[in-house]
Protein backbone atom coordinates (compact mmCIF):
# COMPACT_ATOMS: atom_id res chain seq x y z
CA UNK A 1 0.00 0.00 0.00
CA UNK A 2 1.44 3.60 -0.74
CA UNK A 3 1.46 6.56 1.55
CA UNK A 4 -1.58 8.19 -0.71
CA UNK A 5 -3.72 4.74 -0.23
CA UNK A 6 -3.14 4.62 3.53
CA UNK A 7 -3.65 8.38 3.95
CA UNK A 8 -7.17 8.12 1.69
CA UNK A 9 -8.14 5.17 4.10
CA UNK A 10 -7.23 7.30 7.53
CA UNK A 11 -9.27 10.10 5.58
CA UNK A 12 -12.66 7.75 5.60
CA UNK A 13 -11.99 5.61 9.05
CA UNK A 14 -13.42 7.59 11.72
CA UNK A 15 -11.40 5.12 14.22
CA UNK A 16 -8.05 6.69 12.97
CA UNK A 17 -8.04 10.57 13.81
CA UNK A 18 -6.81 12.99 11.05
CA UNK A 19 -5.83 16.51 12.62
CA UNK A 20 -8.07 18.96 10.87
CA UNK A 21 -5.16 20.74 9.38
CA UNK A 22 -3.91 17.57 7.70
CA UNK A 23 -6.99 16.79 6.04
CA UNK A 24 -7.05 19.10 2.72
CA UNK A 25 -3.46 17.86 2.69
CA UNK A 26 -4.40 14.44 2.32
CA UNK A 27 -6.91 14.49 -0.11
CA UNK A 28 -5.07 17.26 -2.74
CA UNK A 29 -2.15 15.07 -2.15
CA UNK A 30 -4.27 11.70 -3.40
CA UNK A 31 -6.07 13.77 -5.86
CA UNK A 32 -2.16 14.75 -7.38
CA UNK A 33 -1.17 11.28 -7.78
CA UNK A 34 -4.27 10.29 -9.75
CA UNK A 35 -4.16 13.71 -12.06
CA UNK A 36 -0.85 13.94 -12.38
CA UNK A 37 -0.45 9.97 -13.56
CA UNK A 38 -3.58 10.78 -15.72
CA UNK A 39 -1.94 14.14 -17.85
CA UNK A 40 1.88 12.22 -17.47
CA UNK A 41 0.54 9.55 -19.63
CA UNK A 42 -1.35 11.14 -22.28
CA UNK A 43 0.78 14.01 -23.34
CA UNK A 44 -0.35 15.31 -26.61
CA UNK A 45 2.64 16.77 -28.74
CA UNK A 46 1.93 19.30 -31.32
CA UNK A 47 3.01 18.25 -34.91
CA UNK A 48 6.12 20.19 -36.37
CA UNK A 49 9.15 19.87 -36.97
CA UNK A 50 12.47 22.47 -37.73
CA UNK A 51 15.13 20.84 -38.97
CA UNK A 52 17.35 17.36 -39.00
CA UNK A 53 16.34 17.07 -35.56
CA UNK A 54 12.70 16.59 -36.59
CA UNK A 55 13.91 13.66 -38.26
CA UNK A 56 14.60 11.52 -35.31
CA UNK A 57 11.45 12.50 -34.22
CA UNK A 58 9.53 11.35 -36.35
CA UNK A 59 11.32 7.93 -35.91
CA UNK A 60 10.49 7.98 -32.32
CA UNK A 61 6.47 8.26 -33.37
CA UNK A 62 6.69 5.34 -35.69
CA UNK A 63 7.01 1.23 -35.28
CA UNK A 64 10.34 0.69 -34.03
CA UNK A 65 10.49 2.83 -31.00
CA UNK A 66 6.56 3.88 -30.44
CA UNK A 67 6.17 6.17 -28.48
CA UNK A 68 2.27 5.63 -27.75
CA UNK A 69 3.80 3.37 -25.35
CA UNK A 70 3.99 6.62 -23.05
CA UNK A 71 0.99 7.66 -24.20
CA UNK A 72 2.24 10.30 -26.55
CA UNK A 73 1.85 9.15 -30.01
CA UNK A 74 -1.25 11.49 -30.48
CA UNK A 75 0.53 14.31 -32.69
CA UNK A 76 -1.80 17.21 -33.29
CA UNK A 77 -1.35 19.87 -35.52
CA UNK A 78 -3.22 22.22 -33.91
CA UNK A 79 -1.82 24.53 -30.44
CA UNK A 80 -5.13 24.27 -29.36
CA UNK A 81 -5.07 20.70 -28.93
CA UNK A 82 -2.04 19.99 -27.70
CA UNK A 83 -0.15 20.20 -24.59
CA UNK A 84 3.60 19.17 -25.54
CA UNK A 85 5.97 21.49 -27.91
CA UNK A 86 9.07 19.56 -29.22
CA UNK A 87 10.94 22.34 -30.47
CA UNK A 88 12.79 20.06 -32.65
CA UNK A 89 15.69 21.68 -34.76
CA UNK A 90 17.44 24.83 -35.57
CA UNK A 91 15.53 27.63 -33.84
CA UNK A 92 15.97 31.03 -36.43
CA UNK A 93 15.32 34.57 -35.80
CA UNK A 94 12.92 34.33 -38.34
CA UNK A 95 10.99 31.24 -36.69
CA UNK A 96 11.04 32.07 -33.62
CA UNK A 97 7.89 34.72 -34.08
CA UNK A 98 5.48 31.90 -34.79
CA UNK A 99 6.76 29.64 -32.32
CA UNK A 100 6.19 32.52 -29.43
CA UNK A 101 3.16 32.65 -30.93
CA UNK A 102 2.05 29.14 -31.26
CA UNK A 103 3.51 29.17 -27.71
CA UNK A 104 0.93 31.56 -26.49
CA UNK A 105 -2.05 30.11 -28.47
CA UNK A 106 -1.55 26.70 -26.07
CA UNK A 107 -3.86 26.09 -23.16
CA UNK A 108 -2.75 25.27 -19.94
CA UNK A 109 -1.16 22.86 -18.63
CA UNK A 110 1.85 22.84 -21.26
CA UNK A 111 5.05 22.19 -21.48
CA UNK A 112 8.17 22.65 -23.51
CA UNK A 113 10.86 19.83 -24.74
CA UNK A 114 14.15 21.06 -26.34
CA UNK A 115 15.58 18.78 -28.87
CA UNK A 116 18.74 18.81 -29.88
CA UNK A 117 21.77 20.95 -29.47
CA UNK A 118 20.54 23.77 -31.90
CA UNK A 119 16.94 24.07 -29.96
CA UNK A 120 18.45 23.73 -26.32
CA UNK A 121 21.71 26.32 -27.16
CA UNK A 122 22.16 27.64 -30.83
CA UNK A 123 24.45 24.56 -31.44
CA UNK A 124 26.60 24.19 -34.47
CA UNK A 125 25.05 27.75 -35.12
CA UNK A 126 25.41 29.47 -32.28
CA UNK A 127 25.87 33.00 -32.56
CA UNK A 128 25.41 32.78 -36.23
CA UNK A 129 23.48 36.33 -37.89
CA UNK A 130 20.46 34.35 -38.27
CA UNK A 131 20.09 31.74 -35.28
CA UNK A 132 18.96 32.45 -31.82
CA UNK A 133 20.90 30.80 -29.18
CA UNK A 134 18.33 28.16 -27.56
CA UNK A 135 14.73 28.42 -27.32
CA UNK A 136 14.55 29.52 -23.82
CA UNK A 137 15.76 32.72 -24.44
CA UNK A 138 11.74 32.75 -25.83
CA UNK A 139 10.05 30.56 -23.90
CA UNK A 140 10.23 28.21 -20.52
CA UNK A 141 11.66 24.96 -21.58
CA UNK A 142 10.91 21.96 -19.27
CA UNK A 143 13.41 19.43 -20.51
CA UNK A 144 16.50 19.47 -22.54
CA UNK A 145 17.62 16.41 -24.59
CA UNK A 146 21.26 16.62 -25.99
CA UNK A 147 22.41 15.25 -29.22
CA UNK A 148 22.77 16.55 -32.84
CA UNK A 149 20.64 14.97 -33.39
CA UNK A 150 19.66 12.79 -30.68
CA UNK A 151 18.51 9.45 -31.22
CA UNK A 152 14.94 8.35 -30.60
CA UNK A 153 16.26 6.50 -27.48
CA UNK A 154 17.04 10.16 -26.17
CA UNK A 155 14.30 11.35 -27.25
CA UNK A 156 11.81 8.68 -25.45
CA UNK A 157 13.91 9.12 -22.03
CA UNK A 158 13.50 13.17 -22.38
CA UNK A 159 9.68 12.35 -22.47
CA UNK A 160 10.19 10.13 -19.37
CA UNK A 161 12.00 13.35 -17.58
CA UNK A 162 9.23 15.33 -18.28
CA UNK A 163 6.40 12.53 -16.87
CA UNK A 164 8.84 12.51 -13.78
CA UNK A 165 8.48 16.15 -13.38
CA UNK A 166 4.68 16.28 -14.50
CA UNK A 167 4.22 13.94 -11.23
CA UNK A 168 6.55 16.26 -9.21
CA UNK A 169 3.32 18.93 -9.50
CA UNK A 170 0.68 19.44 -7.13
CA UNK A 171 -2.91 21.03 -7.50
CA UNK A 172 -1.99 23.28 -5.00
CA UNK A 173 0.79 24.87 -7.17
CA UNK A 174 0.39 25.10 -10.66
CA UNK A 175 0.14 28.49 -11.97
CA UNK A 176 -3.01 27.23 -14.40
CA UNK A 177 -5.67 27.05 -11.17
CA UNK A 178 -4.44 29.94 -9.60
CA UNK A 179 -7.07 33.15 -10.25
CA UNK A 180 -5.98 36.17 -12.24
CA UNK A 181 -5.36 36.11 -15.90
CA UNK A 182 -2.04 34.58 -17.52
CA UNK A 183 0.03 36.49 -19.16
CA UNK A 184 1.03 35.97 -22.71
CA UNK A 185 5.02 35.93 -23.30
CA UNK A 186 5.57 39.02 -26.07
CA UNK A 187 6.17 38.27 -29.71
CA UNK A 188 9.41 38.95 -30.79
CA UNK A 189 9.71 41.76 -33.08
CA UNK A 190 11.77 40.87 -36.32
CA UNK A 191 13.61 43.83 -37.93
CA UNK A 192 17.61 44.15 -38.76
CA UNK A 193 18.54 41.78 -35.71
CA UNK A 194 15.45 39.73 -33.45
CA UNK A 195 14.42 41.90 -30.29
CA UNK A 196 12.51 40.57 -27.40
CA UNK A 197 10.56 43.21 -25.88
CA UNK A 198 11.23 42.13 -22.33
CA UNK A 199 14.37 42.56 -22.89
CA UNK A 200 13.57 46.43 -24.55
CA UNK A 201 14.62 48.93 -21.81
CA UNK A 202 17.86 47.08 -21.49
CA UNK A 203 18.15 47.32 -25.32
CA UNK A 204 17.51 51.17 -25.47
CA UNK A 205 19.91 51.59 -22.38
CA UNK A 206 23.16 49.91 -23.79
CA UNK A 207 22.30 52.03 -27.10
CA UNK A 208 22.45 55.35 -25.40
CA UNK A 209 25.61 54.16 -23.65
CA UNK A 210 27.38 53.30 -27.11
CA UNK A 211 26.04 56.44 -28.33
CA UNK A 212 27.31 58.16 -25.65
CA UNK A 213 30.94 56.49 -25.74
CA UNK A 214 30.86 57.18 -29.17
CA UNK A 215 30.56 61.10 -28.51
CA UNK A 216 32.76 61.36 -26.08
CA UNK A 217 36.06 59.43 -28.47
CA UNK A 218 38.54 61.65 -30.37
CA UNK A 219 37.38 61.50 -33.65
CA UNK A 220 40.12 60.03 -35.79
CA UNK A 221 40.57 62.94 -38.08
S1 LIG B 1 21.07 19.77 -33.29
FE1 LIG B 1 22.18 18.93 -35.07
S2 LIG B 1 20.72 17.50 -35.97
FE2 LIG B 1 19.54 18.85 -34.63
S3 LIG B 1 18.80 20.52 -35.91
FE3 LIG B 1 20.76 21.17 -35.01
S4 LIG B 1 22.29 20.61 -36.57
FE4 LIG B 1 20.43 19.44 -37.05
Amino acid sequence: MTNGDSGLKALHNPDIPVPEELQSTIAITSLDRIYNWCRARSMWPLLFGLACCAIEMIAAAASRYDISRFGMEVMRPSPRQADLMIVSGTVTKKMVVPIVRIYNQMAEPKYVLAMGACASGGGPFKEGYNVVSGIDKYIPVDVYVPGCPPTPQALIHGFLTLQKKIESQSLRTVPWYRSGESTAIPIPLLGPDIIDPRQAELIRRQAEQAAAQAAAAPSEA
